[in-house]
């Protein structure tokens, strides 16, 4: 009798280590959409997913093998499934979400009892998170020392596509276009940009490892131009997996790879922390913002999200972000600390929109994120360092090519106005056709004020 692969945050054949213990079977793969997971993809991601399962179906395809697409309760979908193909074995690739590491507990004991066999694996890190422990056998807060310990690691080699023997089970399958994850409009900005899958996920790999590894850690913070890999969606998705950019990275450059790759040891840390800490995504981890006098504004956060903020980086990062489902990260992290501590919106909010808006958004990294750079997090960000809008801008792109890129009615003004338009002579405005209030606004609120809110919101 066949074996299903229950395919899910692995959208790959290499690397795949459910894929090759299936592969000595007969099998089919299934894709099943939770509609009780509280956190079900954003719109951005579903557009993601009906692209990368697309990709995943052609290459099945091709090799014989059946992609069944299922919306349900995994564990009703999996036991009718079994039920209707007298399957033998389930197996899956392990995600580390708190609902759905207990969802696959249940789903596993049922399972079992049902004399089914199950087994899980690791697919989308370099370590599992309960592997790596302090001296005193707990959890890392603080990452050098995760990164060091991490770093020494070997890694056992990324497996290669397995030979398939599919098998074409008699049953149906839901059709892609009918769960609607492929917004007309919206999508036209993300296509522009992306392409999901397998085979795009290693063409940006090599794209990066010709053209950008080298220079990592020197152009890294610069977001005109493509300094950084864009892997993250891929990696969410594990159209490739984090064990081969590691093998990749030191094949193509050696030690030299290290500035990037200690990026992947973040991606492992959030995962380390949300395993650990599972309150993560709604909760401060410090407990001693949780009196902090976070102010609601559904206005201000429409104006954040719609980059009409009035600072130029900000603007253009939150502009960035809705046409691409991306931003780069300096940016991430200016716009991030605007809202929390120029605006003081609770981080939950921001966090809520780059869940919907972000093609890459993934609880751990997110959530993560989000509470470093509001300083409630691990190893975070001290709150009273604010970041300036302005001189960021200036530091990091210096010649306005980013926010002439997002915010085009500032075409036509150079450094340094192009940074703090507010500033420029009335001449200077006039002649660059720009007319605040009008065709740009005025900033939200005033940097020295807004600073000095949040070091007296802090302080209390
Ligand atoms: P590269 O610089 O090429 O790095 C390679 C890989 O390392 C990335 O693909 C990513 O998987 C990982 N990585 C890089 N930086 C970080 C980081 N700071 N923390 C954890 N992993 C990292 N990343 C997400 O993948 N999903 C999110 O939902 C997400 N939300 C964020 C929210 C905020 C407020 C901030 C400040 C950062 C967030 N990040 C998130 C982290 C980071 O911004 C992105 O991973 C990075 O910009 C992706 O671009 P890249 O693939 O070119 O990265």
């Amino acid at each position: 009798s066949p074996a299903i692969l229950w395919l899910r945050q692995d959208l790959r054949l290499a690397d795949n280590i459910a894929l090759e213990a299936v592969s000595h079977h007969l099998f089919f793969a299934v894709y099943i959409w939770d509609d009780e997971d509280p956190w079900s993809p954003g719109g951005a991601s579903r557009w993601w997913l009906h692209k990368s399962l697309l990709s995943l179906h052609r290459s099945f395809q091709e090799r014989g093998v059946q992609l069944i697409l299922r919306k349900g309760k995994p564990l009703q979908v999996l036991k009718h499934l079994v039920q209707e193909t007298k399957a033998c074995a389930v197996y899956w690739n392990r995600c580390y979400e708190p609902y759905v590491i207990k969802r696959d507990q249940e789903i596993k004991s049922s399972l079992k009892q049902e004399g089914i066999f199950c087994q899980s694996f690791k697919g989308s890190l370099l370590t599992e998170p309960w592997e790596m422990q302090t001296t005193t056998k707990g959890a890392y807060q603080v990452f050098t020392p995760f990164w060091n310990k991490l770093k020494e690691i070997s890694f056992a080699r990324p497996l290669s596509v397995p030979d398939l023997q599919g098998f074409k089970p008699s049953v149906f399958s839901e059709s892609l276009e009918e769960w609607h994850f492929n917004p007309t409009l919206w999508g036209r900005g993300l296509e522009e940009i992306w392409t999901p899958g397998e085979q795009g996920a290693w063409d940006n790999l090599s794209g990066f490892l010709n053209d950008g590894i080298q220079s990592y850690a020197s152009r890294r913070d610069i977001p005109s131009g493509q300094y950084t890999s864009r892997l993250s969606p891929h990696l969410h998705w594990g159209e490739i997996s984090p064990t081969q950019i590691w093998h990749e990275a030191l094949l193509s450059c050696g030690k030299d790879s290290l500035p990037f790759l200690r990026q992947l040891g973040w991606r492992e840390f959030s995962c380390h922390l949300l395993f650990h800490f599972p309150h993560m995504p709604f909760q401060n981890l410090r407990v001693s913002f949780s009196d902090f006098p976070w102010q609601d504004n559904p206005d201000h956060l429409k104006i954040w999200q719609t980059g009409q903020t009035g600072y130029p980086l900000v603007d253009a990062g939150m502009r960035e972000l809705w046409h691409t489902g991306w931003m780069h990260n300096r940016v991430r992290m200016i716009v991030a600390s605007f809202l929390v501590k120029h605006l003081l919106i609770p981080w939950q909010q921001g966090k809520e929109w780059f869940w919907d808006t972000l093609v890459d958004a993934d609880l751990a990294n997110n959530a993560a994120s989000w509470q470093w750079v509001a300083g409630s997090g691990a190893d975070a960000a001290p709150y009273f360092r604010i970041f300036n809008p302005v001189l960021q801008s200036e530091k990091f792109d210096p010649h306005g090519l980013y926010i002439k890129q997002w915010v085009p009615e500032l075409q036509a003004l150079n450094s340094p106005h192009i940074h703090s338009p507010w500033k420029a002579s009335a001449q200077i405005l006039e002649k660059a056709g720009v007319t605040l209030g009008k065709t740009y606004p005025f900033p939200l609120v005033d940097h020295a004020f807004a600073r000095q809110r949040a070091l007296d919101a802090f302080a209390r």
